[in-house]
């Protein structure tokens, strides 16, 4: 499919492995350079090798670098090497590791801040950070990754309802400061998908899993041309398993 984003410059943050990295590969199949990041410099080379294979004979650079996003200057360097590689920035994938498990009434005050920190404020920090070149490009698409709990809480995912239902809140608003700038901003809604973060979860493998490439053409789409006027939503991927009607 084409997209109309070929030569544009997407940052993907957590993106070596799962719904990140499936989301870099369908904008490198795209012709979209993609900077990725994660933690782990052996998995993030190799997710490198797989996205410059998705993006083979289209044009797409890729670039990787070793950082753990939720440090509180790893966005803004994250901007600045992305934007001195290829030269500008037009579309940013915030995405992190997802919380540990816990039910609401177990949580300390330390688990929530740390909540807070990865899934809330590492997406407003990075969003902060790039705003400036989307502005100056005239042209962007934001999209963060977050979880169906923005929709429905998960009674044993008590962290990220918390934190990502504060983020939903906060994109609602600032969608509507950045329409102007002709950049959306958007929440994609994963539901469950066969990645590493399920396993660790305990979620059996087997039927009703998603693909992750699913996940990531979705995510590619809300990048696209085409997507231009779809902005301050939250958009469930989750085969319809959500029941919550908004
Ligand atoms: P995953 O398969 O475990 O992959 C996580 C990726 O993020 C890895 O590349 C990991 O690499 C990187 N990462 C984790 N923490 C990071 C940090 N602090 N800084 C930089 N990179 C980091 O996870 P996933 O299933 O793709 O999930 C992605 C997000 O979607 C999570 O927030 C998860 O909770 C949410 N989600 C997933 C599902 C699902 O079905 N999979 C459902 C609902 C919500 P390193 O470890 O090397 O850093």
């Amino acid at each position: 499919m084409d997209l109309g984003i070929a030569g544009r410059t997407a940052l993907v943050t957590a993106a070596s492995k799962g719904l990140g990295r499936a989301t870099a590969e369908a904008l490198a199949a795209e012709g979209v350079n993609v900077t990725i990041c994660a933690r782990h410099g052996d998995d993030l080379a190799r997710a490198a090798a797989t996205i410059r294979e998705a993006g083979a004979g289209t044009g797409a650079g890729v670039h990787a670098v070793v950082a753990d996003v939720t440090e509180r200057d790893a966005p803004a360097r994250l901007v600045a090497e992305t934007v001195a590689r290829f030269g500008a920035l037009h579309i940013v994938v915030a995405n992190c590791g997802g919380p540990p498990p816990g039910r609401a009434l177990d949580l300390d005050d330390e688990a929530i801040l740390a909540a807070v920190n990865a899934n809330l404020l590492t997406t407003v920090r990075l969003v902060r950070e790039a705003v400036p070149h989307l502005r100056s490009a005239g042209w962007g698409r934001i999209v963060a990754i977050t979880s169906t709990a923005v929709k429905q809480p998960i009674p044993t995912l008590s962290l990220s309802n918390t934190a990502r239902t504060g983020l939903w809140a906060w994109a609602k608003t600032a969608a509507q400061d950045l329409a102007r700038d002709h950049v959306t901003l958007n929440l994609l809604c994963p539901g469950l998908h066969g990645t590493d973060r399920l396993r660790s979860l305990g979620v059996p493998e087997g039927a009703g899993l998603g693909d992750p490439a699913d996940f990531g053409k979705v995510a590619a789409f809300l990048c696209s041309a085409a997507a231009a006027f779809v902005s301050g939503s939250a958009i469930l991927v989750d085969g319809g398993a959500t029941l919550g009607l908004l």
